[in-house]
This record gives structure tokens, C-alpha cells and sequence, in this order.
């Protein structure tokens, strides 16, 4: 009989709420390990973020990088505060450096509305919101961070980095995911977004889009500017399935996806490369509320069912992507109720209060359907 080798889980709370929504949110891995009798996960604390910059001179030390580098995923909170910035004023992202180190180019960010919150939008249509944002997150216009052109005082001169090679993965990725998603019933369609009437880079990158989309026959492509996109995403959200883009553009078009959510607190996401992955809330740090209880943890927590999910299907361990489809079944029950509202939507429900719901509610799920994810 072979026995299964614990997945290792590098920890990086950082800064600010990233400390308060990581803890409960690995006090309720716990309690699934424990329903589950055992999932096979080891998990290793690093340190990293702001506040070590500032103890340490360093963002992210060596120890903590190799612990995230040979980790089988990453599991990260929030990092950076306004006030800690290197000498030339940026403030310090060892997130966005360990995106570009471990080539995560896959930005996976789920737009999913959850029933029992405050609508965002009047029309019924956006309380059912399914879509997926992949934003690239190695190169475009984030790739001149730390590398201005500096002349003088006069002009600063930041460049957008658009290859062959990367756009490639990154729509392969996306006709996949859109592939996956048509199985279980959604349009099969992925929409790149850019600014292709305007810049080189982008007409080049609408072109390697193209181009890939001919390999993948039973999936519609088709194509927005940034622009308009604002628009749509606004105007009619449901009519979309996979949206792929820029670095940049996806940066700013997953915060208003967060926004459809609810709040920034309700937005999970996953970097993916082909061989690492980092899972974490889109949110950051949110200095203006730390410390006060009042962060939702449901980005922290649908995250970690995302990593779940992600580290079952790689490995083939169902119990993970059965334990990772629980943990998002018990946050939808507990929205449902109409009686948890997140002080971001108006409420009065915070950290404390959402995970122990969510913990009861993991309680009450039913032993047996337990039992069947449980690994054979
Ligand atoms: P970054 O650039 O690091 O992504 P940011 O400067 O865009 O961060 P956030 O830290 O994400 O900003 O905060 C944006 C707003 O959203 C703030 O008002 C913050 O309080 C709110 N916010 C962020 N995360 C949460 C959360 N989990 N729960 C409640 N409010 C949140």
C-alpha cells in the first residue's frame, strides 16, 4: 500500500486584515481535516509583507521564499500598507514578485453573486451572476514595475510588455477554463479585452488571440475594449462567461467584479502557473479597517475552497475537492439565510460572526454526502 505525502501549504498572512480573515480561515480547514479524517495537508508559516520589510529590510526573506517556492501551493492573506514603501516610493508587493518569480500568468478571478445579500444591481439578472475574469499577471504594464525610465525631472517612461509566449498560455488556459465551463452548462465563449484600437501591444496581443481561438472550434471568441468593457460589466454582467485580458486592465476589472459581489471582501482569486499557485482575496491589506473585526473573511475563505478544489483535481484526492466544494456550500447556506450582511454591504455582520456561521454550518452538512468525498 503507497501512502500519500502531506501537500505542503505555504502560509502568508501579511499585513493588516490578512492576519484576520487568514486565521479563522485555516481554523476552519482544521475542523474540514478533521470531518474529513484527514486531508493531507502540512502547513508552513512565513513570514513576509510590510510589517517585515519594516522589522527586517526585506519584503520577503530567502526562508519564506523557498518555503512559497517549493510549496504545492500558496495560501496568502493581504500585504502592504500605504506608509511602508521602498526609497523610490512604490509600496512594497512581494505578492506581485512571487506572481512574476513562480510565473503564476493565470489570474483566476470567479465573479459569482451569492442569493441573500443586498443587490448590487436592480435588474434579477445580476443576482446570478457566473463569470470569470483571467487577467495575466507577469507581464503587461506591470512589467515596468521598478523599472521606469527616469529622465530627470522631467518625464517617466513605463512599458508595457506584451509576449508571444505568455499570451499563448494564458488564452490556452482560458478557452480550457471555458471548455471545462460549457461541460457544466455555461455559453463556451471567451471575450479578450484590450485597447487594440489604440496601442501595438495590444493589436498584437488581439492577434495571438485569434490565433489560438482557431485551435478550439467549439468555443465562440470575441473581443472588447477596456472601455466599453466598464460599460458592459456594469450594463449587462450576466452576458458574459470567461473574460481575458491585460495585467493592468485586469487589475482595475476585477475590482469592479469584486464590486458585483458585494465588496472587495467577497472576491477570491487564484494565480496559476504550470507549476505553482497562489490563492488569496483580491482585497488588500485595508489598513482603514484592521483591527476593528470588521473584515468580511468570505474572499479569505472562498480562496482557500478554490485551493482545495485546485490541489484535489492536480492531485487526484477527492476528499480535497469534495472538502473545497463543502466549504463553499456552507458560505452560500449562510448568505442564504438573508442574515449575515457584511459591514462592507451595510450590515453588521463581521469576522467573528461569518466564520462561526460558516463553521456551523460546515457542522450541519449532511455525514453521508461527508462519507462519499472521503478518500477511498
Ligand atoms: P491593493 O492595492 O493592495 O489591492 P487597495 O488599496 O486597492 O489594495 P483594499 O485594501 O483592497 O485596497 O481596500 C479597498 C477598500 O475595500 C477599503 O475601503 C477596504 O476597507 C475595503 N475592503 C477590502 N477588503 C475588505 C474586506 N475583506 N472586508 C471589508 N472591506 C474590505
Amino acid at each position: 500500500m503507497t501512502t500519500e505525502r502531506d501537500l505542503r501549504i505555504a502560509v502568508l498572512p501579511g499585513d493588516g486584515i490578512g492576519p484576520e480573515v487568514m486565521t479563522p480561515c485555516l481554523e476552519l480547514i482544521a475542523r474540514l481535516d478533521q470531518q474529513f479524517g484527514g486531508l493531507g495537508l502540512r502547513f508552513d508559516h512565513c513570514d513576509a509583507g510590510a510589517g517585515c520589510y519594516r522589522k527586517q529590510g526585506v519584503a520577503i526573506p530567502d526562508d519564506s521564499l523557498q518555503l512559497a517556492s517549493n510549496a504545492d501551493a500558496i495560501l496568502l492573506g493581504a500585504m502592504g500598507l500605504p506608509e511602508v514603501r521602498y526609497p523610490d516610493g512604490r509600496e512594497i508587493a512581494p505578492q506581485l514578485d512571487l506572481r512574476e518569480s513562480l510565473e503564476l500568468y493565470a489570474g483566476l478571478r470567479p465573479v459569482r453573486s451569492l442569493p441573500g445579500l443586498p443587490a448590487v444591481l436592480a435588474d434579477p439578472r445580476a443576482q446570478e451572476l457566473d463569470l470569470v475574469l483571467v487577467r495575466e499577471s507577469t507581464e503587461g504594464l506591470f512589467a515596468a514595475r521598478g523599472r521606469s525610465e527616469q529622465r530627470g525631472d522631467e518625464a517617466v517612461l513605463d512599458t508595457l510588455v506584451i509576449t508571444r509566449r505568455v499570451s499563448e498560455r494564458l488564452f490556452d488556459f482560458a478557452f480550457n477554463l471555458a471548455r471545462q465551463r460549457k461541460a457544466a452548462g455555461s455559453q463556451g465563449r471567451v471575450t479578450c479585452i484590450d485597447k487594440a484600437n489604440v496601442l501595438g501591444a495590444f493589436a498584437f496581443f488581439r492577434k495571438i488571440f485569434f490565433e489560438r481561438a482557431e485551435r478550439y472550434p467549439d468555443i465562440e471568441a470575441d473581443c472588447a475594449y477596456v472601455d466599453a468593457m466598464g460599460l458592459h460589466l456594469l450594463q449587462r454582467p450576466w452576458s458574459f462567461d470567461v473574460l481575458v485580458t491585460e495585467n493592468m486592465f485586469g487589475d482595475i476589472l476585477s475590482d469592479v467584479g469584486a464590486a458585483l459581489m458585494g465588496g472587495m471582501g467577497m472576491a477570491p482569486s487564484a494565480d496559476l502557473g504550470d507549476d505553482h499557485a497562489v490563492f488569496q482575496p483580491c482585497h488588500g491589506s485595508a489598513p482603514d479597517i484592521a483591527g476593528q473585526g470588521k473584515a468580511n473573511p468570505t474572499a479569505m475563505l472562498l480562496s482557500a475552497a478554490l485551493m482545495l478544489k485546485w490541489l484535489g483535481e492536480r492531485h487526484h484526492r477527492n476528499a480535497l475537492s469534495s472538502a473545497g466544494q463543502q466549504l463553499e456550500a456552507a458560505i452560500a447556506t449562510v448568505f442564504a439565510t438573508g442574515r449575515y450582511i457584511p459591514y462592507e454591504q451595510g450590515g453588521d455582520a463581521g469576522t467573528h460572526a461569518i466564520v462561526a456561521a460558516v463553521a456551523e454550518a460546515l457542522e450541519a452538512q449532511n455525514p453521508a454526502s461527508l462519507a462519499a468525498g472521503a478518500p477511498a
